[in-house]
């Protein structure tokens, strides 16, 4: 059935190696986050088979569906109020910057004779999650006070919205605050976690602040990229996730629409460079299941023209293969399209060894 999502376990598991080796060396656990490819559990199984010390993901339901593999799950993204039961139930850590809702994270925990685990994120600078530097003293009291909830550890998240790349100013202002809280609270804290994918570059030209012994790589290791300057890393793959969509049309048309140009399906006003005629094709596959901006053709001839919702539009003018309608046409896919594939129900997942 197409289209289809070919995932290559074996190379996410040496993907999953590869960052595992880096980090060891600097005595560094991995949380791997697993919410670019909604958790698929044969997808995750991998990225335990390769080394992952924990799995994390944004949501409740991704870990439900990753229960059953022996390791730590953690939820990344703050728990709504409305969900710290579940937390507590299918979770063993989770990211936090909200003390009403750690103090329900407690009354649940208290409820099902559990500890739950609390990572307190820190806010350094990108503006996403976490509590401001000098709220941590005044937070750290109140969850200490707290019964049923363990103060595990603390981290930062960088580059996700404001693109702060970590350094090693504000990951040393991380473990100085670390420093800050041991010293002051008499506790030691088993985690300081230093951030996703952007923070790989750090291990390679050995800049990262030593007390920093975690980390939550996730797109690293399922596109073979790190996120701080977008450069892929030697070594890795970066063709996990393959992209197949089938032909349903292909004929000689022209490059420029007939008759008075209104909006297209989307309510945009589009614009046609003249090319001449044309050997287009059709594949089965439209804006319902990805962005087409995040495909990219392995046939590099192809190019891709135009998509409504069902429909994406090729131009196989350049090509010297021979395409017929049943071709199959492969992408390779960004971020955004792994995310949006995975999700979508209409795209058949094969995996392969
Ligand atoms: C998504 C996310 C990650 C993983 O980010 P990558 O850039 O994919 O490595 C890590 N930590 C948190 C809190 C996240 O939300």
């Amino acid at each position: 059935m197409y289209p289809k999502l070919k995932i290559n376990l074996c190379k996410l598991e040496e993907n999953t190696k590869f960052i595992k080796e880096k980090c060891d060396k600097n005595g560094i656990s991995i949380m791997v986050v697993t919410k670019s490819f909604c958790a698929l559990n044969s997808a995750a199984k991998a990225v335990v088979d390769g080394g992952a010390d924990m799995l994390a993901d944004s949501r409740i339901s991704n870990l439900v569906k990753i229960k059953d593999l022996k390791v730590p799950k953690v939820l990344l993204r703050l728990p709504m109020l409305s969900e710290t039961k579940e937390v507590v139930k299918f979770a063993d850590i989770s990211l936090n910057s909200e003390i009403d809702t750690i103090k329900s994270l407690s009354v649940e925990a208290n409820k099902l004779n559990k500890i739950h685990n609390v990572l307190l994120m820190i806010d350094l600078g990108d503006l996403r999650e976490g509590i401001l530097p000098c709220d941590v003293d005044k937070t750290v009291e109140e969850i200490l006070k707290l019964s049923g909830v363990n103060l595990y550890g603390i981290g930062v998240n960088l580059t996700c919205y404001g693109g702060v790349i970590p350094d090693e100013i504000n990951l040393g202002k991380l473990t100085e605050i670390a420093t800050n809280i041991e010293n002051k609270f008499k506790i030691k804290l088993e985690m300081i976690s230093g951030g996703n994918s952007s923070s790989i570059y750090l291990l390679d030209n050995g800049k990262m602040p030593s007390k920093i012994n975690n980390l939550r790589p996730g797109e690293v290791i399922v596109l073979g990229r790190e996120t701080a300057f977008g450069e892929l890393i030697e070594g890795m793959h970066t063709d996990i996730f393959t992209l197949e969509a089938e032909v349903i049309e292909l004929k000689e048309k022209d490059s420029i629409p007939t008759g008075n140009i209104g909006m297209d399906a989307f309510g945009n006003n589009p614009v046609f460079l003249d090319k001449g005629k044309m050997k287009r094709a059709i594949i089965a596959i439209g804006r319902q299941d990805v962005n087409p901006d995040g495909l990219t053709p392995y046939d590099k001839d192809i190019e891709i023209v135009g998509a409504s919702s069902d429909h994406l539009i090729l131009d196989l003018t350049n090509t010297g293969k021979d395409y017929s309608i049943g071709s199959v046409i492969k992408f390779n896919i960004d971020y955004g399209a792994l995310l949006m594939l995975t999700t979508s129900e209409y795209i058949e997942k094969e995996y392969i060894k």
